[in-house]
């Protein structure tokens, strides 16, 4: 009975810390959030080049005829272009201190080392995640 209960106590510490690291890095991401337009540009961005990389994965593993993957590249190439074009307008835009459309007076902003333009109150750069002052 008390290894019983050791060995629940020894899983329910080793879970915590495996967990740990992921909810504070959640925590961090939340907190140092970029423009929303930026954000959902990102995602948009991201999500639609992760579905052509499964429509490609798909096409490859054979669950996908020709006809079908060629229709659903072609449409979701074109998504993915648009949403590139998106996410770099809202990236040049949040660089620019740009906010919902709204253009700032004064603006000094500077490519930070790793080549991404963060807006003028950042604390950590958004492309490599360094803190920048
Ligand atoms: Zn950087």
């Amino acid at each position: 009975m008390t290894l019983l209960l050791l060995s629940a106590v020894l899983a329910s510490l080793a879970a915590f810390y495996v967990v740990r690291p992921i909810l504070a890095r959640r925590t961090a991401v939340v907190v140092d959030a970029a423009p929303g337009a930026l954000l959902d540009a990102e995602a948009k961005r991201r999500s639609t080049l992760a579905a052509l990389k499964e429509l490609e994965y798909d096409y490859l593993g054979g669950k996908l005829d020709q006809a079908d993957y060629l229709a659903q590249r072609d449409r979701l190439s074109y998504e993915a272009l648009a949403a590139m074009r998106a996410a770099e307008t809202a990236q040049a835009q949040a660089g620019a201190g740009v906010v919902d459309g709204i253009v700032p007076r004064e603006v000094g902003t500077a490519a930070h080392g790793c080549g991404f333009v963060n807006p003028p109150a950042s604390r950590f750069c958004a492309g490599c995640g360094k803190r920048l002052r």
